[in-house]
């Protein structure tokens, strides 16, 4: 590690250099290992050193890596019909690079629909109080949480927040153009919206002509146990978003939408969004989800993953107050918010990562290939830590 850090200050890091891995399990500069629970925040779904994806990434930068949208990119067409036909919607994609640049996306198709659409502008768009939509000075303003609005003022107009989704429909007026959700708040605690209720709204903001943007940053790519977590949900929504576990740990983020004329030349674009390197990533990362999700071994890993959260939750019941989420984006809820902070610097002393979700929530993002093994261990270790604190 270098004796002064050049890197601004923004994230309050802890001292470990990891410099390798293989599949869930990461080994740091001193030669100890770690199970991963946290894919990088849900980024490495398939897992960190993969053999064909470092492959076939190495076999496409040796060929070109970049032209610019300028051209015909193969890779991208590619990678386009591959995330739309595992989605199962009939939608096109807008590729950028990352989550927030894919809801800035989303935005923008909202805002034209509702510029073009009817005689009177429509721009509105609710969100939720404690969502999560990006570090972008308009996704911090779509973001509903407060806390996150210091500073960066005066922020876009047009954006409403709603404290529940029963709020939502009594926000809708006739200047309203969109609804963008999480179906799980990632970041807000892995907090589960209910399914029949998203669904009415669904139907709701259809019959009003609002679009309803899913925001499925972290949710998406088979997280939660199907492509999408709209598909989860059955839902069908207007514009999807996905990035984090999209390109396995290579920057990628994705606007989908049913609405696939809105935006036209010159209306967006991104200068590296879908070059060659990531498109090719995203592709051969779906790829492989897909036929892992159709060999049953995704639901298989499912289960047992949900099982020993259950078990733990049972075994202390005076820490943790219950287990939620889906697939496997998991969370133990806490019943004490300090504990949470120390629980987890007690478990990567014992050689497992695990991520802080919301006031009280300890998150679960494993890479979705981690192996029986590998979760076994690492529940070991955080067994360990749990009974240390
Ligand atoms: C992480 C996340 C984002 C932001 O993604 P970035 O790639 O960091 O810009 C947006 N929405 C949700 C739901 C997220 O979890």
């Amino acid at each position: 590690m270098l004796k002064n850090s050049y890197v601004m200050p923004t994230y309050a890091r802890a001292d470990i250099e990891f410099v390798s891995g293989d599949n869930a399990t990461l080994m740091d500069s001193k030669g100890r290992d770690y199970i991963d629970f946290t894919s990088g925040i849900g980024v490495v779904s398939i897992g960190h050193g993969d053999n064909v994806l470092a492959r076939t990434l190495a076999d496409q930068a040796k060929k070109i890596i970049h032209i610019s949208n300028l051209y015909y990119i193969e890779p991208q067409e590619r990678a386009a019909k591959k995330i739309v036909e595992a989605s199962g919607y009939d939608m096109k994609c807008f590729f950028g690079n990352s989550g927030a640049e894919a809801n800035e996306g989303a935005i923008k198709i909202a805002r034209k629909y509702g510029e073009v659409d009817g005689e009177l502008k429509r721009y509105k768009i609710i969100t939720l109080k404690h969502s999560f939509h990006g570090r972008t000075i308009t996704t911090v303003k779509a973001t509903g949480q407060e806390s996150m609005h210091n500073y960066f003022g005066p922020f876009p107009d047009g954006f409403v927040y709603a404290d529940t989704i029963d709020d939502i429909a009594g926000q809708v007026d006739e200047h309203t153009v969109a609804v963008m959700i999480e179906l799980i708040q990632g970041e807000g605690g892995v907090q589960p919206i209910d399914k029949a209720k998203v669904q009415k709204l669904a139907k709701f903001l259809k019959a009003k002509d609002v679009l309803l943007i899913v925001d499925e940053v972290q949710t998406g790519v088979y997280r939660t146990g199907e492509f999408t977590a709209s598909q989860v949900y059955e839902i069908e929504p207007d514009i999807i978003t996905l990035a984090k576990g999209l390109g396995g740990g290579v920057p990628i983020g994705v606007v989908m939408s049913g609405k696939k004329d809105v935006l036209g030349p010159g209306d967006h674009g991104s200068t590296f969004g879908g070059n060659y390197l990531s498109s090719t990533a995203a592709m051969t990362v779906v790829d492989f989800l897909t036929h892992y999700k159709e060999s049953g071994a995704l639901d298989e890993m499912i289960i047992a993953f949900s099982k020993k959260l259950e078990e733990i939750q049972k075994a202390h019941s005076d820490i943790f107050s219950e287990a939620v989420g889906f697939g496997l984006m998991r969370g133990l809820r806490m019943f004490d918010a300090d504990t949470l902070a120390r629980l987890i610097t007690l478990a990567r002393e014992n050689g497992v990562m695990v991520l802080r979700a919301g006031r009280n929530t300890l998150r679960f993002l494993p890479p979705l290939t981690i192996t029986k093994e590998e979760m076994d261990e690492g529940f070991k270790r955080l067994e360990k830590a749990i009974c240390s604190l």
